[in-house]
């Protein structure tokens, strides 16, 4: 017998480090200490009101029971029916489970594909949960390093070089978390050129961040560029993002009919149908209303065009412009090696991150956490005011700096 009673799969990962960095931020607050939180990773809008209703009254129906595992039909064709007008794929509701949102969705996702040894190509920067829902699962992460100069984007080049014959997974996160990288439809093309090449390889898309985007031009998906690549592909989404309503945990996933059976096999053996009532709720957000996307779009974009204004007339710093999510991925290269008032060298973000939290109370998570540094993420989820705040504390500390 094993000396830990904890798995290996479980000793093989670490709680996710945007939470930790948040902890710490809760944790200086509690000792009384103003802090600017701008690791937040959700929207700071209420759930939209007709949206409430509809849980409201599921409830009153008496809506409160299971469902079938792969959730209510209603819920499904409303998916189904999202999937063509927005995105132009046909799928039938048969082919889309619903799950305890984005996260649930992809972590069985991998648990039902993945052998031990399986590679889960990653590029980075990355959502902090993918490597570790890998590691969870027996498989690889293989992290796919991409650079400030391409935009933070996976190239065909780096692609085709990271394909092994263990390669199990792709996963392509557009708009992307940490970096707002958002994929165009010509750069999709190309990688699915790459991927036509290597029939074994399944891809993930994880487009929980579809509506939050600053271009005018929607991007089609891989998807409608690629047909041929639908047998292999997951298509992940939820309503988390879009709707505000991370608390729901309502996500989603359409996919070739092998894959969703398998999902729905495991889903059935673990956590059930995802919560009844916030399925009515989702029911409201994807068929109702939609003017709560636009303007909360417009919210975002008038943030990050503020913070990007700040942050760039700190010497030291500086962001390229995110096409959609979020967050600002800053480049704090110009700050490595410098040292503070209390006489330490900063030598890496993360302890950049941590003088930035102790010395101004400005709470960021540092680009280590994400796969490529010395960047920092900073989160524009929150009030201009706020953000006003962070960016001048930021740099006062950064003046502070020798
Ligand atoms: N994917 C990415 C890239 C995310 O940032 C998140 C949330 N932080 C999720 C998936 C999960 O979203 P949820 O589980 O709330 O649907």
């Amino acid at each position: 017998m094993s000396a830990s009673r904890i798995a290996a799969r479980v000793q093989r990962i670490k709680p996710s480090p945007s939470s930790a960095a948040a902890d710490r931020a809760a944790e200086l607050r509690r000792q009384g200490k103003h802090i600017v939180n701008l690791v937040v990773g959700e929207p700071d809008f209420d759930t939209p009101a007709h949206i409430r209703k509809a849980a409201f009254d599921a409830m009153e129906r008496g809506e409160t029971r299971y469902t079938a595992t792969a959730g209510t039909p209603a819920l499904r064709a409303a998916i189904a029916a999202k999937l063509q007008r927005e995105n132009g794929l046909p799928y039938d509701p048969k082919d889309i489970i619903v799950t305890c949102g984005a996260k649930h969705a992809i972590f069985n996702a991998l648990a039902i594909t993945v052998e031990a040894g399986d590679e889960v190509l990653i590029p980075a920067p990355y959502w902090v949960s993918y490597p570790d829902m890998a590691l969870a699962c027996d498989g690889v992460p293989v992290v796919v390093p991409c650079t400030e100069e391409d935009g933070f984007k996976l190239t065909p080049a780096l692609l085709e070089a990271a394909i092994t014959s263990r390669t199990r997974w792709l996963i392509i996160n557009s708009p992307t978390n940490p970096t707002g990288a958002t994929y165009t439809g010509r750069e999709l093309r190309a990688l699915a050129d790459v991927l036509l090449r290597h029939p074994n390889v399944l891809v993930m898309m994880d487009d929980i961040y579809e509506h939050i985007r600053f271009d005018s031009d929607a991007t089609p998906h891989l998807l409608a560029i690629e047909p041929a690549l639908a047998s292999r592909t997951l298509v992940v989404n939820g309503v988390s993002k879009t709707y505000a309503m991370t608390g729901w945990r309502i996500g989603y996933v359409a996919g070739p009919a092998d894959l969703i059976a398998a999902l729905d096999t495991l889903q059935s053996q673990s956590t059930s149908n995802a919560c009844t009532i916030s399925q009515a709720a989702a029911l409201a957000a994807l068929t109702g209303d939609q003017t709560f996307v636009q303007e909360s779009v417009q919210t975002y974009r008038a943030r990050r065009d503020r913070a990007l204004e700040s942050l760039n007339a700190i010497p030291g710093i500086s962001c390229k412009t995110p096409g959609g999510a979020f967050y600002l991925y800053v480049n704090c290269s110009g700050l490595i090696g410098r040292t503070t008032p209390q006489g330490e060298r900063l030598e890496g973000d993360t302890d950049v991150v941590l003088y930035l939290l102790e010395q101004a109370g400005v709470a960021l998570v540092a680009g280590s956490a994400y796969g490529v540094s010395p960047f920092f993420r900073m989160s524009i989820a929150t009030s201009i005011d706020v953000i006003d705040e962070g960016c001048r504390k930021i740099a006062d500390a950064v003046a502070a700096l020798d």
